[in-house]
């Protein structure tokens, strides 16, 4: 018999869903509460720069939460101790170690918080995204489990059966934002590069 795309861990009835934005959490959310899975949203970006598009994003995965009536929870916003986290990797590319800091950042902040509501077990919509590194994301999501304790993490590609065309519907439906970026200045400025670039490359 055929292996199903996404396995609910033995006995898991609720988990705390880290959320990087509403479009990723939509069909997440949607498949858990299908399945059986309660999710709170824990909403913790503080890589998002500027402020106002942290708010835009933040906002969106409230209204989202809002509409389905399910608990949603606010990380702070703290952009400086971010900065401090990824010090010195700046440079680095998408998919490289800057990221793999950023991701550690929140998966151990997704653990304390879930271990504080009592909670078993977290994931994070991160790994629905296909610019992300699944393995970057497993390995920040286990160490954040051996660091805090007496927690669990839900590693999933949360991009199988079905969901990464799901969410692509539910970004309409809801007439999501969305973003074109990944989220913190250095990718904000990989972005605009790469729109200048195209664009010079049009008027050629
Ligand atoms: S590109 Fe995205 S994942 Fe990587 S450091 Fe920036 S915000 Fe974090």
């Amino acid at each position: 018999m055929k292996k199903p795309a996404i396995i609910v861990p033995e006995g898991v009835k609720e988990v705390l869903l880290h959320a990087c934005c509403a479009p990723c959490s939509s069909a997440i959310v949607e498949w858990m509460l299908n399945n059986g899975v309660r999710p709170t949203i824990f909403y913790y970006n503080p890589n998002i720069f500027p402020r106002e598009e942290y708010e835009i994003r933040k906002n969106e995965s409230k209204r989202h939460a809002e509409s389905l009536g399910i608990d949603w929870i606010d990380g702070d916003y703290d952009h400086e101790s971010w900065q401090q986290c990824v010090c010195g990797l700046e440079g680095e590319p998408e998919r490289g170690r800057r990221c793999e800091q950023c991701f550690l950042m929140r998966m151990k902040a997704a653990a304390k918080q879930a271990k504080s509501l009592g909670v078993k077990y977290f994931a994070t919509t991160l790994a629905s995204s296909r610019w992300k590194s699944l393995e970057q994301i497993e390995r920040a999501g286990r160490e954040a489990e051996r660091l805090v304790g007496d927690v669990c993490f839900w590693a999933q590609n949360w991009r199988k059966g079905g969901l990464y065309e799901r969410r692509n519907q539910l970004l309409k439906e809801f007439n999501f934002y969305n973003q074109q970026y990944c989220g913190c200045e250095f990718s904000k400025q990989q972005r605009e590069a790469y729109e200048e670039a195209k664009n010079l490359k049009q008027s050629l």
